[in-house]
């Protein structure tokens, strides 16, 4: 069957923020130049079924992004609330108590900022989107870039109706090939089309090893009103004391709560499990009083760059750019990326316009991204707090200490040091032997605690079965002869959806995977230790259907 072409000028790959702003941007400056006509092709390539519908964040949004797209508009966006200095504070954990900080250090201030759910914000920005006259096309994954003479000069979606052997179903339809000026690529935390591109050109050979949290994220209707829309309560302490990472509880309309648990995707013990670690933060009485009586409304979990300024790659090369999350843009400091995400989509945008103008789309060319990134606030915010996360590994003291003498050291750690280094979190992991086996010991009651396939439930999941397993495991048998031995097959642990089981047959053990239950976090393909997971973009429309995160 012959592969369809398709020619668009310029197709941005993934409707995150960073994409959908980055579009609508693109649109407004082409129109203005043209007397409101739209004379260039721009689409928006998303593997969920609607747009925003597999995104999940916090959220606390800071606006400035929305207000420099969006000037008089962005107060129409779907907001929960607005954060005031009443309804902000950060919380420390003990096993059984609480206290609250007498302060608020200047980065995790949000007065004046807005709690949203990503999913809505998404949606809408995607009708403005498409207002402009941007098509967003869903269900379309981004399979793999296609390359030529060295430049990236479009994409190839995934096909359509292959069976789990790989065998063609009546209703196939193979992927199309989208040819393009220039791409951009926002395809989010760990995205797989930015892996290639990366692997390919080397983009981080001289950027610091990216590192990652996950963040396990629900969304409750509390029984009463116990926190109000735009309340904002992070937490420090348990069940977390020794990992690095922390808690959050925000308040949305009608009753709704977000509530997340963020862990760091570095520590050494294997036996830990972030999902279970979140149902014990649940159990804590500081939570539990908000949750009781309350209902679960949708699960989700996600992965989150946190490498900073240091770790962000080479984000242009010849026919593409790299903006939002993929490329690293987030703000460890201020837990905040959506800003950054949706103000490097709008960068990326310029640059695109620029190049059109030329008809030029060399990196050469492109590389004027990187200097509009150097000139605007997006560097200001990320030079900052460019040793940050670097130093939450040296102790929450002294990470808390940094970033208050932010402003005085510019982002030097201990004043002096411009750069410290990170090392990828799958190279941290200690042997069996090396560690005490965590216990957790919980009985999930159904009410306030839930297993993971329960949790999954919630995720909105749709998948159809019979369709090529989309978790690439190199070698299995390394699972059952090394992992196990080595390190007790932490994938069943790390992977808040429960897809990966060690099941046995005939006293024969072997991996199963549950590629139906995958939430699409990308936790697996970050820290598996072997690294020999690679997540690929099931069959379009495949995977979370998120409607509140
Ligand atoms: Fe996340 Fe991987 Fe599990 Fe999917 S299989 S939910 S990507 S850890």
């Amino acid at each position: 069957m012959e592969r369809e072409k398709i020619d668009i000028d310029v197709v941005f790959v993934g409707g995150g923020p960073a994409g959908i702003a980055g579009a609508i941007h693109l649109a407004k400056i082409i129109k203005s130049r043209n007397n409101g006509q739209l004379n260039v092709s721009i689409a928006v390539l998303e593997k969920a079924r609607e747009p925003g519908s597999q995104l999940l964040s916090g959220a606390v949004i800071d606006p400035r992004a929305l207000q420099e797209l969006l000037p008089d508009r962005w107060l129409e966006a779907p907001f929960e609330g607005k954060v005031t200095k009443e309804k902000e504070k950060i919380v420390y954990l003990t096993k059984q108590s609480h206290f609250a900080l007498p302060i608020i250090p200047p980065p995790l201030r949000n007065e004046g900022y807005y709690v949203g759910s990503i999913v809505k914000i998404v949606k809408w920005l995607s009708e403005i989107a498409e207002e402009e006259g941007v098509d967003i096309f869903c269900e379309f994954p981004a399979k793999e870039p296609i390359i030529k003479d060295g430049a990236v000069i479009g994409i190839r979606t995934s096909d359509r109706g292959v069976d789990k052997k790989g065998r063609k179903k009546p209703n196939f339809e193979p992927g199309v090939d989208i040819l393009t000026k220039v791409v951009v690529i926002t395809d989010g935390a760990r995205g797989n089309i930015t892996k290639i591109v990366d692997d390919k050109f080397g983009l981080s050979l001289s950027s610091n090893p990216q590192v990652y949290a996950i963040g396990i994220k629900e969304i409750w209707r509390t029984k009463n009103t116990v926190l109000q829309p735009g309340a904002v309560i992070h937490t420090m302490g348990y069940p977390l004391n020794d990992l690095i990472g922390g808690g959050f509880i925000y308040g949305m309309k009608d009753n709704l709560i977000s509530i997340g648990l963020v862990v760091s995707l570095e520590y050494s013990n294997p036996t830990i499990d972030p999902y279970l670690e979140f149902q014990k933060f649940k159990l804590h009485p500081f939570i539990k009083n908000m949750l009781l009586d309350g209902e679960l409304i949708e699960y989700g979990a996600k992965t989150i760059p946190e490498g900073g300024w240091w770790s962000i790659p080479r984000v242009y090369g010849d026919g593409f750019l790299i903006a939002g999350d993929a490329g690293g843009f987030l703000n460890n400091q201020r837990l905040k990326g959506i800003h950054l995400a949706m103000k490097t989509g709008m960068l990326a945008a310029e640059t695109v316009a620029l190049a059109l103008e030329k008809n030029d789309f060399r990196g050469e060319i492109l590389a004027s991204y990187y200097r509009k990134i150097a000139d605007s606030w997006v560097k200001d915010e990320l030079w900052e707090s460019r040793n940050f996360h670097q130093m939450l590994h040296r102790g929450t003291f002294l990470a808390g200490m940094h970033s208050i003498l932010g402003k005085i050291f510019r982002g030097r750690a201990f004043g002096l040091f411009d750069r410290l280094p990170t090392e990828a979190g799958h190279k941290l992991f200690k042997k069996l032997d090396e560690v005490e086996k965590v216990e957790y010991n919980l009985e999930f009651d159904g009410k306030l605690t839930y297993d993971r396939l329960t949790g999954v439930f919630k995720a909105g999941i749709t998948h159809d079965e019979d369709q090529p397993i989309h978790l690439l495991v190199q070698d299995p048998s390394i699972c059952i002869e090394r992992c196990s031995v080595e390190f007790g097959n932490p994938c069943e642990k790390f992977c808040p959806a429960g897809v990966y089981e060690i099941v046995e047959d005939d006293g024969q053990k072997r991996l199963q995977i549950n590629a139906s239950n995958c939430v699409h976090c990308k936790t697996c393909d970050i820290i598996d230790p072997y690294q020999i997971i690679d997540w690929v973009p099931p069959e379009g429309g495949s995977g979370p259907n998120y409607g509140k995160m």
